[in-house]
């Protein structure tokens, strides 16, 4: 049996390590935080009772049932929808866009088919193969929707012009022709009955496995086990040695309420003159509880410093040059697999990441079973 390092007690690190566990090898999972579950640490407020989600709200939602399989063993899950709301000039719609939006928005009444024909007319047909987010929008929107809810709030959310930022972050056509409001269009939606961090905690708690908080990782760890698997940023790794890959961070200010201050989980503002990008008040994300106080973040995003949280990887086309020479440098280092969100510089829902690290620890056992040597990756990051 092999003795295994973790570095990182997220997902990543804690769904490897019970896999790896179960299969009866030695697990030593670190975390330099105080707390396991990573950036979706959730923990009580003491005051009002409030479960918040200390880093930024999380929605658990995805299409792979083996995965909600997988959560649901370790916690109950209760029924919640996303309905994400935003205030721009002066009024409160509803996102994502749909016919109750594009109603309310133009002042029309109009049905499925009469609002299809209507966009298609503020879609701007000149853009015939749309390369930025800007033109993917107009082409999709036309400007009046496009300004009312994408301009503004890319700008703040990326912190440069959406024209700047490549058409594939609006993936597809954002607007729905219904009155469905569920942000989310995944079969499986649901939020953990005692937060994410209870969930966590129970995916650790295995015999095989040890969780040491409070402990950073140290290059010289790696001489006491047969592998590491690495969830921390991969440019912190190798000390930063081609330069710092960019992030967006987030801060939150939070401020408290007695009684319900915005009446839903998530508000947007989308106007550029709000410095704040949204305001989630954490007492929605838990709507089976009671709470007469309540506790709301605004949020608000900017460049990552080196002492800041990196939240979102940029992955423009600047930090994919430079990430492509980190991926070789670890692919020149032996005994070590650089798994998750910060490891392969990519943004992951937590299902993905579930996915990702119950392949990964397949993958590993596969290649110890066979006598093969373990990649640095086993989800490229480019
Ligand atoms: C604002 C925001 C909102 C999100 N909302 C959703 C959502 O609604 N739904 C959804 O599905 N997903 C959401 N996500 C994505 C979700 O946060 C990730 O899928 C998840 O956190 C990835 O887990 P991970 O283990 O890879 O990384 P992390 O959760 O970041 O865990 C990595 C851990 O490694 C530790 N670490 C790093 N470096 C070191 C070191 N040198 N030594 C020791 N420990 C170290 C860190 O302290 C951290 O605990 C959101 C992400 C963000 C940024």
């Amino acid at each position: 049996m092999s003795y295994i390092l973790l570095v990182g007690a997220g997902f990543s690190g804690a769904v490897i390590g019970r896999e790896l566990a179960e299969a009866g090898h030695d697990v030593d999972i670190i975390d330099q935080r105080l707390h396991v579950a990573g950036n979706c640490h959730t923990e009580r407020d003491e005051y009002s009772g409030v479960m918040l989600h200390v880093y930024g709200p999380h929605i658990f939602h995805t299409d792979d049932a083996q995965v909600w399989e997988y959560v649901t063993r370790f916690s109950v899950f209760k029924p919640y929808i996303n309905r994400v709301k935003s205030t721009v000039g002066g009024a409160v719609y509803s996102l994502p866009i749909n016919l109750h939006t594009i109603n309310q928005f133009f002042g029309k009444t109009l049905r499925p088919d009469e609002a299809k024909a209507f966009i298609e007319q503020q879609a701007d047909t000149s853009i015939s193969d749309p390369q930025t987010f800007e033109e993917q929008a107009l082409r999709f929107v036309g400007r009046d929707l496009y300004e009312a809810f994408f301009k503004g709030y890319t700008k703040k959310q990326w912190g440069c012009e959406p024209s700047e930022l490549p058409a594939s972050i609006l993936k597809r056509l954002p607007v729905r022709f219904n009155y469905n409001d569920n942000y989310f269009f995944h079969r499986f939606q649901g939020m953990p009955e005692h937060g994410y961090t209870a969930l966590v905690e129970k995916i650790l708690d295995h015999e095989n496995i040890t969780v040491k908080l409070n402990t950073a990782f140290d290059p010289s760890m790696t001489e006491q086990y047969d592998h590491v698997f690495y969830s921390g940023p991969l440019d912190g790794y190798f000390s930063f040695s081609e330069g710092r890959l960019g992030y967006r961070t987030l801060d939150f200010e939070r401020f408290t309420y007695q009684g319900d201050y915005q009446g839903c989980a998530v508000m947007n503002y989308g106007q550029e003159s709000v410095p704040f990008t949204r305001i989630t008040e954490h007492k929605h994300f838990s709507p089976w509880e009671e709470h007469e106080g309540s506790v709301c973040y605004r949020e608000y995003s900017r460049a990552c410093g080196p002492d800041d949280i990196p939240y979102y990887p940029i992955r423009l086309v600047k930090e994919k040059e430079m990430l492509s020479r980190y991926v070789a440098l670890a692919e020149n280092t032996e005994g070590v697999t650089f798994v998750g969100r910060l490891g392969t510089y990519r943004y992951l829902d937590m299902d993905v990441t579930i996915r990702e690290a119950l392949d990964t620890a397949r993958g590993f056992l596969d290649c110890v079973e066979n006598n093969q040597p373990v990649p640095a990756f086993f989800v490229k990051p480019l």
